[in-house]
């Protein structure tokens, strides 16, 4: 079994290991994996020791791990697997609270949920059945946010929500400010939904119409401009709102028939249809690589047990509504992504920052993807197709069992299991501290390759862990060589134009999103914010996603600044 971090198991004991009713624990890590390999495993007809091993031998290598549902919840009466749903909300009351009761039954299992807002009338429009005026989207978005924040004591973990409101919507100026005050909306993400139409009217420069969904009477009308130098005002300012790009989606929605995705996840990584959920799983990239290169051997067996580990999920899970279960089980989509990828690099010596790595970067997920459809083909011949899932038009050589194959997750939590970088982003810093998994608890993270390359060259001694403990970073450091400070590269040294390759190479070959955050130094200005969204829309990116450092007073990742 690979060795788990301090850090790692402290996380586990907190959330993930079995605890009886008094609350002691009563599983070690290595009982945790058998026991996720053995659930995972039980759906098998033929061959069930032989799946449940090598699903084992995957999880305690720590060569990949699914979504953190699945690891607390799996083999547990009503075990609730999957990390991303969405819910949809229609303009009544009794669809709003349907919606949030269900909302706080997918929180309490450890589940995030993406709503779009935009069919509710906007705040102040009548109400003929109380001759009342409604109180549009962003208070009925604060009721969710009330409930989150509740149903987060007594459930695994916090629940995540992602907030929608369409760019033509008569609230979506107040939307766009909604985060503006910290202390507002905290369990939500919130992103404006963007069509091609409006960014044709920014760079026009043309008028832009507010329209009332119930009546489709315009309310208002202005400069798109004026619209979108507000979102990256804002963003600049909070983080909030991201975007997500509605028409990019839907070009690529691999089931048109079946209605348009109007949301993502929390996280953005999953543009879903109403009721859909879906399981995430990451690879650990860290782990493929032998004497320096990719062992592209040892991918391919890693993604060919993972897809069919993640669609076995869909067959052994617990579904907290038919609703969920009918359209899950008909699309059949997972999401397969990646972690460590800032590691993998690092350990090729290829600087984040060049586009060696991101070529490198689209090889890989070219690689990732093409063995993914492989393996959904096989076990459509071998299991059957999805119900609902019609796609020749995708992927014209032979069916696929899963409507998706892909998706990269920011593995929050995984990737500190599997004690390595985030997703597909650079490392944040070659120490910090973390707050946020483990309730107010903090962690202090140092990245162990770097500590290991500098072990090797006699330097970690005192006054370098002085100096990143208090930096972050060897930019400043003196004793460093060139090469190795460019290998170590943080994130907020990386240009944003890297952040957006990496992204767009990654999005290329991934079927559904990319959750990204381009984390930008406190000197950003409102102009690089605005060039930033523009180019995630012109390289067709799904959505994006900004955070200035320091832009919020909590955060989840920081600088230590120990002296
Ligand atoms: N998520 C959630 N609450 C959290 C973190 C994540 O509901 O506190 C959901 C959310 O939908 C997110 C997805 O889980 O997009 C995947 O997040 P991540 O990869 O960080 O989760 P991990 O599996 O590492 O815990």
């Amino acid at each position: 079994m690979s060795v788990l971090t301090t850090n790692a198991k402290e996380i586990l004991r907190d959330r993930y290991l079995l605890k009886d009713n008094d609350g002691k624990i009563v599983e070690t890590p290595h009982q945790l994996f058998k026991r996720v390999a053995n659930f995972v495993a039980s759906i098998e007809k033929d061959n069930k020791t032989y799946w449940a091993n090598n699903f084992y031998q995957l999880l305690k290598n720590l060569d990949f791990l699914p979504n953190s549902p699945t690891l607390m919840n799996a083999g547990l009466p009503k075990g609730q697997l999957s990390a991303c749903f969405v819910l949809p909300i229609h303009d009544s009351l009794n669809s709003i609270f349907t919606t949030l009761k269900n909302a706080a039954l997918i929180h309490q299992s450890g589940g995030g949920t993406g709503f779009n807002f935009s069919n509710l009338r906007p705040k102040d429009d009548y109400i003929a059945s109380s001759g009342g005026c409604s109180s549009g989207p962003i208070a009925f978005m604060k009721i969710y946010d009330a409930a989150t924040e509740n149903v987060k004591q007594g459930g695994k973990r916090r629940g995540a929500n992602m907030g929608i409101l369409n760019i033509d919507h008569p609230d979506i100026e107040s939307f766009i400010i909604s985060k503006s005050n910290e202390k507002e909306l905290q369990n939500f993400n919130i992103s404006v939904g963007v069509s091609d139409r409006f960014m044709d009217a920014v760079r026009d420069n043309n008028n832009w119409k507010l329209i009332n969904p119930k009546t489709k009477k315009v309310e208002k009308e202005l400069k798109a401009t004026k619209l979108w130098q507000l979102i990256v005002k804002e963003a600049w300012k909070t983080g909030d709102p991201g975007i997500v790009f509605l028409d990019t989606i839907n070009k690529h929605n691999p089931t048109p028939y079946l209605g348009k995705i109007v949301s993502t996840n929390p996280c953005g990584e999953l543009p879903l249809l109403a009721y859909e959920s879906c399981n995430l799983g990451s690879v650990n990239l860290s782990n493929m690589i032998t004497e320096k290169k990719i062992d592209w051997n040892k991918l391919n067996d890693i993604i060919t047990t993972a897809i069919r580990f993640l669609d076995n999920i869909i067959d052994v899970n617990y579904y907290l509504l038919p609703e969920i279960k009918s359209i899950t089980k008909k699309n059949r989509k997972i999401g397969l992504g990646v972690m460590g990828w800032a590691e993998m690099l690092i350990k090729l010596e290829i600087p984040y920052a060049s586009l060696k790595a991101v070529d490198l970067a689209e090889k890989l997920m070219k690689f990732i993807q093409e063995k993914s459809y492989e393996t959904s083909v096989q076990l459509a011949k071998e299991k059957g197709l999805s119900p609902l899932f019609i796609n020749s038009a995708y992927f014209n050589k032979s069916p696929l069992r899963n409507a998706t194959c892909n998706s990269i997750a920011p593995t929050g939590t995984i990737s500190v299991i599997a004690n390595t970088t985030y997703s597909i982003e650079p490392l944040f810093a070659l120490a910090y501290k973390r707050t946020g998994i483990l309730g107010g608890k903090t962690q202090i993270e140092v990245n162990s390759l770097f500590k290991e390359k500098m072990k090797k060259s006699g330097l970690w001694y005192k006054a370098l862990k002085q100096h990143i403990f208090k930096n972050g970073s060897i930019k400043d450091f003196k004793n460093v060589s060139t090469d190795i400070k460019k290998i170590f590269k943080t994130s907020l040294e990386i240009p944003f134009k890297y952040h957006l390759l990496h992204q767009k190479a990654f999005q290329k070959y991934t079927d559904n999103a990319v959750s990204k955050t381009i984390n930008l130094p406190k000197n950003t200005t409102i102009k690089d914010i605005t060039e930033i969204y523009w180019t995630a829309w012109e390289y067709g990116l799904k959505g994006i996603t900004v955070y200035r450092y320091g832009s919020r007073n909590e955060q989840i990742l920081q600088k230590c600044n120990f002296d």
